[in-house]
């Protein structure tokens, strides 16, 4: 069974400036595409689980999302990072519509673990919102790593990765 390093998107790979729908205005968190490639260089498989009720509050469409979501990809592929649209789980609804696939709820997680055969217990997940940890732990992922928005994250800060 492969382990997959569960990402949040905003606030742990781009910089969240709120509600980021545009590729003007998505900007890579300093030294995170490192971080992605080593960890897929130790076996993990890279999944980002990402709320963007933005797209239910019809702030940005699907469209864009799909638009920022292909250029985000490329990027890390062009840093070397084996990653595709099926990788990537979003979560379009407001809080309000009590969907089970936005964070805290764990469906975006079980949805991946489905597609990918994960073994949960072996994987990561890192967050910037308690919720994202909340997420994962009622997913079964074994370790889980709160960050703080927008911050440089150094590998060794996760131990046993
Ligand atoms: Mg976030
Ligand atoms: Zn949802």
């Amino acid at each position: 069974m492969k382990k997959a390093l569960f990402l949040d998107r905003d606030g742990v790979i781009n910089i969240d400036r709120g509600y980021v729908g545009k590729i003007e205005d998505f900007e890579f968190v300093d030294g995170v595409l490192d971080l992605i490639y080593e960890a897929q260089k130790r076996g993990y498989i890279p999944i980002v689980v990402t709320n963007q009720s933005g797209i239910g509050r019809g702030y940005y469409s699907g469209e864009d999302f799909e638009k920022l979501t292909s250029w985000m990809v490329r990027k890390m592929r062009e840093r070397g990072i084996v990653i595709d649209r099926s990788h990537i789980f979003f979560c379009p609804h407001r809080p309000d519509e009590g969907c089970e696939c936005r964070k805290p709820m764990p469906g975006m997680f079980r949805e991946a673990q489905e597609r990918f055969g994960i073994d949960m217990a072996a994987s990561w997940m890192i967050g910037d919102k308690p919720g994202d940890i909340e997420a994962a732990k009622r997913a079964g992922v074994g370790h889980t790593y709160l960050t703080e928005r927008n911050r440089r994250i150094d590998i060794k800060e996760l131990h046993g990765l």
